[in-house]
């Protein structure tokens, strides 16, 4: 194949890719040399990848072996996919973003990374992110800030601003993410991409690098609603190795979207729009395409109900109890005798040893975060502090159970604003945290969430998401009308709103 076809397979979406792969029109090694040259070409520009495999064309040339040896391979066999470095890999390093974990390989695969491989995906390489998934716009990550491909001085997102960046880069088809707080969806709201957290426990975090193990949940990460499912249905289902995964047997989420994009999923739907929101200050350009995607909903059938969830607007403050808490505790183990850096002190105790690594090993964000957590567990602030956030917990669950009762899905704006500068708000840690308005809820309740892009805004032509929110367990319904919302979007655009990059029409 000629230089200039193979440069093509990068703007491919997974789904058509595999299907290429699977007829015979192109190899898993064509496939993955081109995403390969890709990243050569333009992540000095991006910095999406921490670290780049050099053994894909090896594994994607045994792929190529058994489809031509006439084994039956998935449906993604032989398509490239990169990975949240908060995934461990045996085969590749996994820092999580830190400088404490530098060089670390871990001894498993992450549950996800080894269906992926099972699956016969072929990993490309480990993508940036904040460090320990601690911000939203990867200028927390130990290793230096992504850039957004539509302007490279902006930021991608976070903390999976990397895997976000990677595939709407055309650097990757797939990715897989971390979904804490807004990870997954909010680094997909400000590339134009889509980013899926599914119900918490439907996708194992067996192998994830925990932050708050009662919010974090993997998930699917990709240009299209129907790849996102696809990749859904490779690494969901239930794991024995994380106690919290769910035994449910689940339905195909590729059929799912495909049903979305060509049925009349919309008509009668009941689409949810949260009354106290508008107060929370959205950008002009975020509000009236939210407004637009109502109006095409309500267009083609489905009927817009106001819902009342008068407590997700403690989301924020309740999350950055929790939060904290749970990451105090998850992050104790990192202590210099069992993982990663240590730095020696002449003469020093075992104590000295770790305080000195753990000052130097931790960032400032992560270090804020572990203070402000160990405080709100002390003693005599627990109830105070921690026992209030579960209170308010509890409320915005029962805000999300009173407005399901009412509706099919609830659709907010993905994120407030549009990609920031970079280094607009790195300095003022509340300004980020409010990033994630309309996301924490919905990690804080466990139910599943998807961003897909719904335009640009008008006021400075960068993307903008929406978010759909269903009840637990019904991830099938967002894939469902995420995609139907998406095949009326992409025909008014005449096309995916990443050919409208103007960057990437640059070829960055
Ligand atoms: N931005 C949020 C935070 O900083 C969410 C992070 C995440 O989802 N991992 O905690």
């Amino acid at each position: 194949m000629s230089e200039s076809t193979t440069g093509d397979l990068t703007r491919l979406t997974a789904a058509d890719l595999a299907a290429r792969l699977a007829a015979g029109e192109v190899s898993s090694v064509e496939a993955t040399r081109a995403h390969l040259d890709r990243i050569a070409a333009v992540d000095g520009d991006v910095h999406a990848f921490l670290h780049v495999s050099d053994h894909a064309l090896d594994v994607a040339a045994d792929i190529d072996r058994r489809r031509a040896a006439g084994e039956q391979l998935g449906a993604l066999a032989g398509v490239p996919l990169a990975i949240k470095d908060v995934l461990v890999t045996t085969d590749m390093p996994s820092t999580s973003g830190s400088k404490i974990l530098e060089g670390f390989i871990s001894p498993y695969d992450a549950t996800v990374v080894a269906r992926s491989r099972a699956a016969g995906l072929v990993p490309l390489g480990k993508t940036n992110m904040d460090e320990f998934a601690m911000g939203s716009s990867t200028e927390y990550s130990a290793y230096g800030p992504t850039h957004n491909p539509w302007d490279l001085d902006r930021i991608p997102g976070g903390s999976g601003g990397g895997s976000a960046a990677a595939v709407a880069a055309f650097e990757a088809p797939l990715a897989l993410g971390s979904d804490t707080g807004g990870s997954i969806r909010q680094p997909a709201h400000v590339t134009g991409t889509v980013g899926m957290k599914p119900t918490y426990g439907a996708v194992s975090r067996y192998g994830a690098i925990a932050l708050a193990s009662s919010l974090d949940q993997v998930g699917p990460v990709s240009r299209t609603v129907l790849d996102s499912a696809l990749l859904h249905d490779v690494i969901g289902g239930h794991d024995p190795n994380d106690a919290t995964s769910l035994e449910d047997a689940w339905p195909s989420f590729a059929a799912a979207a495909r049903e979305g994009a060509t049925g009349d999923v919309l008509k009668g739907l009941k689409v949810g729009v949260i009354r106290e929101l508008p107060d929370t200050g959205f950008q002009p350009g975020v509000a009236a395409s939210f407004r637009a995607s109502l109006a095409l909903l309500e267009a083609h059938g489905a009927e817009i109900v106001e819902i009342s969830a008068p407590h997700f607007e403690y989301g924020v403050a309740a999350y950055y109890l929790i939060l904290p808490a749970e990451a105090s505790s998850n992050l104790a183990k990192f202590d210099s005798v069992r993982f990663g850096l240590r730095v020696d002190v002449p003469g020093g105790t075992v104590e000295d040893v770790m305080a000195r690594s753990r000052e130097v090993g931790f960032g400032d964000e992560v270090k804020r975060r572990i203070i402000l957590g160990t405080y709100a567990l002390s003693a005599g602030y627990y109830d105070a502090y921690y026992g209030s956030a579960q209170k308010v917990r509890t409320l915005i669950q029962r805000d999300f159970d009173d407005a399901f009762a009412q509706v099919d899905v609830i659709a907010t704006p993905s994120a407030p604003t549009t990609a920031f500068r970079l280094g607009e708000k790195v300095d003022d840690p509340i300004q980020m945290y409010l990033n994630d308005v309309t996301t924490i809820p919905v990690n804080l309740a466990g139910v599943p969430g998807i961003s897909i892009p719904s335009g640009l805004a008008e006021e400075d032509g960068l993307p903008v998401g929406i978010q759909f929110v269903a009840p637990a367990r019904q991830d099938a319904r967002l894939y469902r009308v995420g995609a139907a919302l998406e095949a009326l979007l992409v025909d008014d655009w005449g096309g995916p709103l990443l050919d409208r990059a103007p960057r990437l029409g640059g070829n960055l």
